[in-house]
């Protein structure tokens, strides 16, 4: 069994010598088990966390532990009655080739599957988290504004062509002319704006010239700042996640802003709600399910996948995701 685990806790952006690539005799299952063997691994920004120490709404990756992720794997040896070998399940198998499992939390894949990578992305956790977000807490309305950020990353894409699907404008944000010529052009985005221009905010007010009715939250940070001012009268705000301040060291600089924030929310009768995907699978992953799996069959909702070949690749393509070095879902293939 070749893994990953985790080596150093990181201050700041993580470095390869954070991780540590170990092998290990494979395990074999007891009565009651499964072996799986790991074939697709996914990275995810949320990864970072649970590097750092102390629980966030998970807790953290033990020094020495492997690393957590989501994995499409397939069964190969099985002591357990509800699986087989052959059969192919979504699960969190870690940053490692094989994974000794007691079937709890296992997701069958269906037999006639056949990019399974895609339950890693559109048809798995990121694509369950944007329709939640923007149906159950943005609920958009046709001809409603929606904006997104990050708008090219997998959370990002699904959000703004469910908008669309929905009626609404869809107004994406990404780092780079590059990203939001694919958001447009790629994706139906109705208009992109880079946030790493210097007239970001000017171009976000001339993109918004109606207001902003959701603001789909993955970012934080400077991209947070030039919305809100857009943002209109009972406008809503998924804040799904804050990528720009995973990697940060220390608080934001500047002056604190959250009066100024607090007094805007209260004002214009915003409501901005968190969340986090996994306490809202027994609820609602089955309702995700039945909608978006035709919008995908019929290519109607779609995102670019990058597929790292190898585990030992895992360790810099996440430091290379959080670096922005992506466009779309980032998957590793366990060629090992
Ligand atoms: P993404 O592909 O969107 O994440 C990587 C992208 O984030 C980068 O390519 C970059 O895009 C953007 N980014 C990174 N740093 C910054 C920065 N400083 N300022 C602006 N943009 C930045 O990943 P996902 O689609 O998987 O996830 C999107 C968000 O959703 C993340 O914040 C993630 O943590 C969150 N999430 C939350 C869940 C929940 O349960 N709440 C579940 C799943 C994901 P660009 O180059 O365009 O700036």
């Amino acid at each position: 069994n070749r893994r990953i685990v985790l080596q150093a806790r990181p201050t700041g952006t993580p470095v390869p010598a954070d991780f540590l690539l170990q092998e290990v005799p494979i395990p074999r299952p007891a009565e009651g088990q499964l072996l799986l063997k790991n074939l697709y691994l996914s990275l995810d920004p949320y990864m970072r966390g649970r590097m750092n120490e102390g629980p966030s709404y998970a807790p953290a990756v033990e020094l020495g532990a492997v690393m957590v992720g989501g994995t499409v794997s397939e069964v190969i040896e099985s002591r357990h009655p509800r699986f087989k070998p052959g059969d192919r399940v979504v699960t969190q198998g870690g940053w490692q080739t094989h994974t000794l499992s007691d079937g709890t939390g296992l997701g069958l894949l269906p037999a006639d599957m056949t990019h399974i990578s895609l339950a890693l992305s559109l048809l798995g956790m990121p694509g369950f988290t944007a329709w939640y977000g923007l149906l159950r807490i943005g609920e958009p309305r046709p001809g409603d504004t929606v904006v997104v950020a990050s708008a090219t990353g997998t959370v990002g894409a699904v959000v703004g062509q469910l908008a669309k699907r929905k009626g609404s404008r869809a107004i994406g944000i990404a780092g780079g002319a590059e990203k939001c010529r694919i958001a447009v052009e790629e994706l139906g985005f109705d208009a992109c704006i880079d946030h790493r221009s210097p007239d970001f905010a000017g171009q976000l007010a001339a993109a918004t010239p109606e207001g902003i009715d959701v603001y789909f939250e993955n970012v934080g940070g400077a991209v947070f700042d030039a919305v809100l001012p857009r943002l209109n009268i009972g406008a809503r705000v998924p804040l799904c996640g804050l990528i720009a301040q995973y990697n940060s060291k220390g608080l934001y600089p500047g002056p604190d802003r959250l009066p100024r924030v607090m007094g805007q929310l209260l004002a214009r009768r915003i409501k901005i709600q968190g969340f986090i995907i996994s306490d809202h699978y027994a609820d609602d992953y089955a309702n995700f399910m039945r909608e978006m799996s035709p919008e995908v069959a019929h290519g109607h909702i779609r995102v670019r996948e990058n597929v790292l070949q190898g585990l030992s690749q895992a360790p810099q393509g996440l430091i290379d995701l959080l670096d922005s070095r992506f466009t779309g879902k980032v998957v590793v293939q366990l060629t090992d």
